[in-house]
């Protein structure tokens, strides 16, 4: 009995330093805002963005260099959850450079069991952004064909669930994990979405504390885009030798 309180006072510390280091990086809107257009010189290059989702969007981007300079539009519309992404048709009948992607935000109402997009924090949104942009990010590792049998495998639940904590672990090696946890803690604990919604999101993504520990660990793995999979970098460098 003795050494499962000794557990439970140990996994809780380790959770409270968590907790401190997810405030300690939460992210302000008016830090942002004022610097605006600066934050639009360096990464609103190829991107077509609400005005009322600016600061949202450029601020998740910055967060994501490599796609500095690839076509997005972020648009409001129907979406089967609070954000989707995924490129134009047309556009997979072009080189890779020349794609277009489309994030869909879910627009008040559009969807019955996603959250609202305004129900969310900056910090939120941005998390939940940063979650898009590892999508496309992967994407845009992938050939046209790649992409098509990706999204012929979305369609069973082993592999959608494979990409989905693949597509966290991303934002998260990307420095957006408090974000996350922010966004992933809201809709499971305190958000009035539909039951089916967060048992989906239970499912389908990293839930809070596994988005903490891996915040800790993010600098000692590297992402695998062929295989849809994170790699310790020791067993990486193991191979190349
Ligand atoms: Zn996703």
């Amino acid at each position: 009995m003795k050494k499962l309180l000794l557990i439970c006072l140990l996994a809780n510390l380790f959770m409270w330093a968590d907790a401190q280091f997810i405030a300690v990086n939460y992210l302000q809107k008016d830090s942002f805002t004022n610097h605006l257009e600066a934050l639009k010189d360096n990464y609103g290059m190829n991107k077509i963005i609400p005005p009322v989702l600016e600061t949202e969007c450029l601020t998740a981007l910055q967060f994501y260099p490599e796609l500095k300079t690839v076509n997005i539009e972020f648009r409001f519309g129907k979406a089967s959850t609070t954000m989707s992404s995924r490129p134009t048709l047309s556009s997979l009948l072009k080189n890779r450079n020349k794609r277009l992607y489309i994030v869909t935000i879910n627009q008040d109402g559009a969807s019955k069991l996603g959250l609202k997009w305004n129900e969310l924090s900056f910090n939120q949104t941005v998390g939940w952004i940063g979650h898009e942009l590892g999508h496309i990010l992967h994407y845009t590792q992938k050939t046209n064909g790649g992409i098509l049998w990706m999204g012929y495998k979305y369609s069973f639940a082993r592999y959608k669930r494979k990409m989905e904590r693949f597509t966290d672990q991303l934002a998260i090696g990307h420095n957006l994990g408090f974000a996350l946890y922010d966004g992933t803690e809201y809709t499971l604990n305190c958000s009035n979405a539909k039951k089916s919604y967060k048992n989906n999101a239970k499912i389908f993504y990293l839930k809070p504390n596994e988005i903490l520990q891996k915040s800790y660990t993010r600098d000692s793995v590297v992402a695998n885009y062929r295989k849809t999979k994170f790699s310790r970098k020791s067993n990486v460098m193991a191979c190349l030798k």
